[in-house]
């Protein structure tokens, strides 16, 4: 049996649509596992959700609301997306109590550290000293910095190196890690860019793209969360 990923989405008020980038179900399909989009929604049974998946993506997107890691938004604190941090949050607490692999990118290494009670840098170019560019203005699927590994680190393993090119569209990073996350990759300038859960199970963030990188080592990542979910 193929295994089943949910996917997180977005919701765009002003058309009534979901969307989601076709990138992330074509990484699964392109790994052997059947992906489901999962619409935000408010009032659903998400432990029912959790129920029909065997694993889980937490997807890219907008900045999580700052008051719900106990900070006031700063100036330049990006857009919010209240239905989906309500939505994202609570299915984060839920999938992290559970016993199912998960896979958080971009946004996801943030919804998954607030939700875990973590904090974030709210905006990387004002409050990091001497930082990098994260806001590439290239192609996607091409890597504009580094990222050093932790050796002996889940992602240090799925790579068999140090150091991976990856690319880079956020201007928020983890500041505090949640407890039981830890801190396993970093960009040059010190920003965190891979957390790892403290689990048996398969649990791990990155703060890039790999979904647009897929024609190179970055579909390690896609194929050991796959193969995990099985
Ligand atoms: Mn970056």
């Amino acid at each position: 049996m193929r295994p089943v990923i949910g996917i997180t989405s977005r919701y765009l008020n002003d058309k009534k649509h979901y969307n989601l980038p076709d990138a992330y179900t074509k990484a699964i399909q392109r790994n052997g596992g059947t992906p489901i989009i999962l619409p935000p929604l408010y009032d659903i049974d998400q432990e029912q959700l959790l129920g029909m998946i065997d694993g889980i993506i937490f997807t890219g997107g907008p900045d999580v609301d700052p008051m719900l890691y106990g900070e006031q938004p700063l100036p330049k604190q990006g857009g919010i997306d209240i239905l989906r941090d309500t939505f994202e949050i609570s299915l984060a607490k839920k999938a992290l109590a559970g016993k199912k692999p998960i896979f958080g990118i971009c946004r996801g290494l943030q919804t998954l550290n607030v939700a875990a009670g973590g904090t974030l840098i709210q905006d990387i170019p004002s409050q990091v000293d001497k930082p990098i560019k994260h806001s590439q203005e290239t192609e996607a699927w091409y890597g504009t910095h580094h990222v050093k590994l932790e050796p002996d680190s889940v992602v240090h393993g799925i790579f068999g190196k140090e150091q991976v090119k990856v690319n880079s569209f956020h201007h928020q990073a983890c500041k505090a890690s949640a407890p039981g996350f830890k801190a396993t990759g970093w960009a040059p300038d010190g920003v965190i860019e891979v957390l790892e859960i403290d689990s048996p199970y398969y649990r791990l963030c990155v703060q890039w793209h790999p979904e647009h990188m897929h024609k190179g080592e970055m579909n390690k990542l896609f194929s050991a969360f796959v193969e995990a979910s099985k």
